[in-house]
Parts: C-alpha cells; sequence; structure tokens
C-alpha cells in the first residue's frame, strides 16, 4: 500500500483525536481537531455506533496513522511483540515507540513525525557515532543520537530546535541540547506513551 499522500488533518478527524501529524499547527486553535470535531466527508457528522469490529480497526488505524506507519511493518512490529514477554499490546506500542523517526520527534529534533521520518533520510542523525538514515531502525536501550557534524550549522535544524527546545521529554529518553545528543535510558512503557488507544483491540484484531 502506497504512503497517505492527502491532507492529514482528515487523519486525525478521521480518529477523533490530535495525532500531530503537521508540527507548530497542531499546537495552536487552528488544529481542525478542536474545529471540526466530526468525521470528514459527507455523512462524518452522522456516523453510527461503530461495531466491534469498527472498534479495533479504528484502534489500529489511529495507531498506525499517529507513527506513520504502512499496513505491512505494522503487522511486523505485531509479530515481534508477539514474541516478546508481557502483554502484546503494551509491548508493540513500545517497539514503535523506538522507531528513529519516533525518537528524534520526542527528542525535540523535529516538529513532527513526518517531519523526523524526512530528516533521518536526508542523513542528519547517527546512532552511537555512525549515520543512519532509515526511518523505522530500531534503538534499544544504551544508544546515543546524535545531530551528525554536518547538520548542526544547517539552517533547517537550527530552526527545528530553537522552535522545539522546549518541549518535555518523556522520562526513558534524555536530551543534552548543547551538544544535541539525546540517550535511550529503557525501554518505554505503556504509561509514558500518550497515545490514546486500545491496543488491546489491535491484539483482538490481529488474533482472529
Ligand atoms: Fe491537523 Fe495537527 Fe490538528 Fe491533526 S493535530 S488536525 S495534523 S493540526
Amino acid at each position: 500500500m502506497a504512503r497517505y499522500t492527502g491532507a492529514v488533518c482528515r487523519l486525525c478527524r478521521r480518529e477523533g483525536q490530535k495525532l500531530f501529524l503537521k508540527g507548530e499547527r497542531c499546537y495552536t486553535d487552528k488544529c481542525s481537531v478542536g474545529r471540526r470535531s466530526y468525521a470528514p466527508g459527507e455523512h462524518g457528522q452522522g456516523r453510527k455506533k461503530l461495531s466491534e469490529y469498527g472498534l479495533q480497526l479504528r484502534a489500529k488505524q489511529t495507531t498506525r496513522r499517529f507513527y506513520g506507519i504502512l499496513e505491512s511493518q505494522f503487522r511486523h512490529y505485531y509479530e515481534l511483540a508477539e514474541k516478546r514477554e508481557g502483554k502484546t499490546g503494551e509491548q508493540l506500542l513500545s517497539i514503535i515507540e523506538t522507531r528513529l523517526d519516533n525518537v528524534v520527534y520526542r527528542l525535540g529534533f523535529a516538529t513532527s513525525r513526518p517531519e523526523a521520518r524526512q530528516l533521518v533520510v536526508h542523513n542528519h542523525f547517527s546512532v552511537n557515532g555512525r549515520k543512519v538514515n532509515i526511518p523505522s531502525y530500531l534503538v534499544k536501550p544504551g544508544d546515543v543520537i546524535s545531530v551528525n557534524e554536518k547538520s548542526r550549522n544547517s539552517e533547517k535544524i537550527k530552526q527545528v530546535i530553537a522552535v522545539n527546545g522546549s518541549r518535555p521529554v518523556p522520562k526513558w529518553l534524555e536530551v543534552n541540547r548543547e551538544t544535541l545528543e539525546g540517550k535511550i535510558l529503557e525501554m518505554p512503557k505503556r504509561e509514558d506513551i500518550d497515545l490514546a488507544v486500545e491496543e488491546t483491540l489491535i491484539v483482538e484484531l490481529y488474533s482472529k
């Protein structure tokens, strides 16, 4: 399936919550979720109660869209989560949180996940001193993510750091805004992840 290239605010309205896909705009009153709190499209205002399957599907789609993940990748993460000890749904979210593009966003080195993805692809970051340009790269505790030497003087990077400098960083990460480095302290737990979704619904969907 191809990556979605339409109007991203429609995705938030479809899922009924902010997915933070547009950077600074998401934190202002221009956000469409607050202004038009119904689903997009002709029948958006007359939505019926969702079936059990509908609820499961929405939980999966919300999660996929929040992180910008394609269906095949998402199923791959689910299979990884199934092999781990603990609750599969929680493991699933924990694995996805450790994608490099998400970590770059969480550290405040990007304004949104889509922007983080683009900055990673454009070779602005290293993991443990080695350049990595794969957004889906999974980091682990102890890894150090840094802005590449050459990129530190880039106007784009300077602007992004200035805008996101005060955004709080989750407790499983540590950031040094002087050296432009971040460290993974531990694997993220469910309570560290600010995604309003019932992950057990995703497990139910994939267990069928
Ligand atoms: Fe658009 Fe961001 Fe609001 Fe979503 S959270 S509707 S992407 S402005």
